[in-house]
């Protein structure tokens, strides 16, 4: 815990909490929001509160107060964490994680970049250029990611519609040499559709350079530049922006039995951008070609078919932009030549931002992935925090006591079990031939999963109407939540017909067509499958906790204290609610079953020996822990404390209080 700052400010470390109740949890909480204070540790936790203003705390000063120090000599903050993670790494040769989480505009990219600026701004002082170059790409993808990732919703004007997780790799000497960028399910329906009050991505209004968005075109693009983009590279990028705006005024109306482009100039404008022929972009926009059996046909769209093909190439187009700009990215920051032979091993810190829990009036498809992947993180942050207690006890030489803690491992299994699974139910009826609809997904779940004691359901009489796809108890992170299986299915197939990736392949610009490789197969050499949304996303998140798991994880859990961006509203029901999904109890709970705190023995005594004769000012005994213990004796706490090898536990805050007191008197 924190010892540092006076207890007006409320507790540093809700693990100083006098008890673990909801109500002490969250009036320490708010005090300390209305101090200013927005960072609080749960252990080595950090929990914050998105402060909706200016804060004076980023600055070269603060660097260099946390640099190199201990996370409990100074106030909570990111940097102590950051500091925390690269000291790890750097000392301990250990690959190292920071996972932020939090719900949309609760301040996780913001987080993520303070984090990214720390380490730039403590690492690479002999200012080597290479390294140098390396920072500043680094820093400079967060721009263009941002552009091509970011939009204005209801919850955030600058909203991350995709998963991020960002690797720095450091050589030896602990300085950056690069990156590795991972993202995760754009959401790519932005394109076509936005509620109301909300935009499509940023780089839109971007290209079309409106008031406000002029400069940050700019910046994007000098951005992209510097980052290494050619100049062909950057002109594609906005081709494809301009197209997938034309798209968007496309229409289609029917002539008899024939259906036609209703804007036929907008096709002769796309194919320009495209570069492509102007017959190409038409027929790509109102045929499917199909085999059957041994011949290949044309087959005409319906109007409605036409249109479900313009918005799907839209999305496509626009995902794979996302997609290409990131391999882009990590094409000219992955770490190069790199000879560990020669010049030790090399480390890692990953950072990820991702989507928290979404619980909306209307949950769909995108809610169901971004909380299935919510529940893995739960998952992964419950067994890790345990894990990681575990082994610095065993480490440490101090006997385990065994914690119970809600397992979600069997929400997670009813996700994305083989066979079983809700996912694996759902692709199941997209394979169906014939009747493919949202309704003969339930009737399979239903079927399947009705018996699952999470899991149930009711009739649907009107598939427009909110059906519920599960419904948890309380206890469970989900809460009440239910899904609409309205669009399920479609969102699952995810098709794009394969005229339009023959289309952009056949471009005569290099770079696009290099974005669509697919596209140089015919329709007969088109054998598999793809795998389904779905089935991508389960396997990425697979990966990215086995990713995880294997790094040493610290945390950020970020709060978003009320729905108006006020800096100075704290809505009590909307932090409990986050306080409560995010297991943050739960969380204090497990740090003070064990011990509260822990130190090593010099730095103990640094603070505290002025409390004890036999310490102060100098010990004569053998070794600093004998001087801890005599220390610890004399002052009556020998039976709250626990001798580890290298350092001292206490396991109740009051012995630390009262410590605290008397080195206070002195
Ligand atoms: P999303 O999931 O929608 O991407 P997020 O959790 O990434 O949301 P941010 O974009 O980081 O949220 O934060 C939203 C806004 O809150 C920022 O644009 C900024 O105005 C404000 N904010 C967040 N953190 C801070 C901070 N530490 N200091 C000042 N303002 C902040
Ligand atoms: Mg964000």
């Amino acid at each position: 815990m924190a010892e540092h700052e006076s207890l007006e400010f409320g507790k540093a470390d809700f693990v100083l909490l006098d008890n673990v109740s909801m109500e002490e949890f969250m009036a320490n909480l708010k005090l300390r929001f209305e101090k200013g204070k927005i960072y609080t540790y749960i252990g080595e936790v950090v929990v914050s509160v998105n402060p909706y203003r200016a804060m004076n705390i980023y600055g070269r000063d603060t660097v260099e107060q946390y640099k190199g120090r201990e996370l409990y000599e100074r106030p909570p903050h990111l940097f102590a964490i950051a500091d925390a993670a690269y000291k790890a790494m750097k000392r301990r040769n250990k690959d190292t994680c920071i996972v932020i989480s939090g719900e949309s505009g609760a301040g996780k990219t913001e987080a993520s970049k303070y984090i990214m600026q720390y380490i730039a701004a403590i690492t690479n002082p002999n200012q080597r250029a290479e390294v140098e170059r390396v920072k500043n790409m680094l820093l400079k993808s967060n721009c263009v990611l941002e552009a091509f990732g970011n939009a204005k919703t209801n919850r955030n004007d600058n909203s991350s519609r995709f998963g991020k997780y960002m690797d720095i790799n450091f050589d030896f000497k602990g300085d950056p040499i690069g990156g590795h960028i991972s993202n995760y399910l754009l959401e790519k329906s932005r394109v076509i559709f936005q509620q109301e009050g909300e935009r499509s991505f940023h780089s839109f209004y971007q290209v079309n350079s409106c008031i406000n968005d002029g400069a940050d075109f700019k910046a994007v693009a000098d951005a992209m530049k510097v980052i290494g983009f050619t100049g062909d590279e950057i002109q594609t990028a906005y081709k494809i922006l301009a197209t997938i705006l034309h798209l968007g005024n496309m229409t289609f109306g029917v002539d008899g039995d024939v259906t036609l482009i209703e804007t036929p100039k907008l096709v002769s404008v796309i194919r320009e951008l495209l570069s492509t022929k102007e017959e190409n972009v038409e027929k790509a926009l109102l045929y499917r070609t199909v085999a059957t059996g041994r011949d290949v046909i044309e087959k005409q769209h319906t109007e409605q078919e036409a249109s479900y093909g313009r918005d799907a190439l839209a999305k496509a187009m626009y995902e794979r932009l996302f997609c290409w700009i990131v391999g882009r990215i990590n094409d000219i920051i992955e770490v190069k030549n790199y000879d560990a032979r020669i010049h030790g091993k090399n480390t890692v810190i990953g950072v990820l931002d991702i989507y928290g829990f979404e619980i909306f009036q209307n949950n769909s498809f995108e809610q169901f992935c971004i909380n299935y992947c919510n529940e893995k993180l739960q998952q992964l942050f419950i067994q890790l925090v345990l894990k990681q207690e575990q082994e610095e006890y065993q480490r440490e030489g101090i006997p385990w006591k065994h914690i119970d803690y809600f397992n979600n491992q069997i929400i997670v299994d009813l996700v994305e079990q083989q066979h079983k699974g809700i996912i694996s139910v759902l692709d199941e009826a997209c394979m169906n031939v014939g009747k493919v609809t949202d309704e003969v997904f339930l009737q399979g779940l239903n079927g399947k999963l009705a018996k699952h004691a999470h899991y149930t359901s009711r009739k649907v009489g009107n598939i427009n109407c909110n059906s519920r796809l599960m419904d948890q108890t309380p206890d469970m992170l989900w809460l009440q939540l239910q899904y609409s299986v309205v669009g399920f299915i479609d969102k699952n197939k995810d098709t794009l017909f394969q005229d339009f990736k023959r289309l952009l392949y056949n471009s005569a610009n290099p770079v696009l067509k290099g974005m669509w490789p697919e596209g140089k197969l015919s329709i007969t050499e088109v054998t598999k499958r793809p795998l389904t949304a779905a089935t991508l996303f389960k396997n990425s998140m697979i990966s990215l906790v086995e990713n995880l798991a294997s790094k040493e994880p610290y945390y950020v859990r970020c709060i978003k204290p009320n729905d108006v961006k006020s800096p100075l509203l704290f809505e009590q029901e909307r932090c409990r609610h986050q306080v409560e999904y995010l297991g943050l109890l739960e969380n204090v709970r497990v740090r003070r079953a064990g011990f509260a705190y822990r130190q090593t023995y010099p730095r103990f005594l640094q603070r505290y020996k002025m409390i004890s004769e036999f310490t102060w000012p100098n010990h004569d005994l053998p070794s600093d822990k004998d001087a801890v213990k005599r220390l610890l004796q004399g002052c009556g706490f020998d039976h709250d404390v626990a001798y580890g090898k290298t350092k001292v536990f206490i396991r109740t805050p009051r012995t630390l209080f009262s410590l605290e007191e008397q080195r206070a008197e002195m």
